[in-house]
């Protein structure tokens, strides 16, 4: 199965996104349809489909995909308040995008737990 997602386009700039962050392992852009005041995605640059997915030869990019995100937050001035980095795995996680993504979400005082 191809592991092409729309994220491998807006990787390989086929299609458009706000991108925010971009270094040879990851790339960071602004969600489409946001759900906080701050929404970014940190995605790494090699297609891995699910969390179910990673393994001792990739784990190191989940690292720096948390990595990416708390230096976004701290940039954009949400590391003291706070923020949240949700990782959604398959259907019950909500995962609608296979290609691992890490969500960065901030701006506003958060709920817990999600449904
Ligand atoms: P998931 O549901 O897989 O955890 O998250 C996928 C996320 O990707 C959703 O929040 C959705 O809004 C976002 N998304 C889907 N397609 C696009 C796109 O083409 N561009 C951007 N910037 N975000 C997208």
């Amino acid at each position: 199965m191809s592991q092409e997602t729309i994220f491998t386009k807006i990787i390989n700039r086929e299609i458009p996104a706000d991108i925010v962050y971009e270094d040879e392992k990851a790339l960071a852009f602004k969600d489409i349809n946001p759900q906080a005041p701050f929404h970014v995605l940190v995605i790494p640059k090699q297609p891995i489909a699910t969390i179910n997915d990673v393994n001792e030869e990739n784990a190191h990019l989940v690292g720096h995909l948390h990595l990416v995100a708390a230096r976004l937050a701290e940039e954009h001035g949400f590391a003291e308040n706070g923020y949240r980095v949700v990782m959604n795995c398959n259907n019950d996680g909500g995962q609608t995008v296979y290609h691992i993504h890490l969500h960065v979400l901030a701006g506003l005082e958060m709920g817990w737990p999600p449904y």
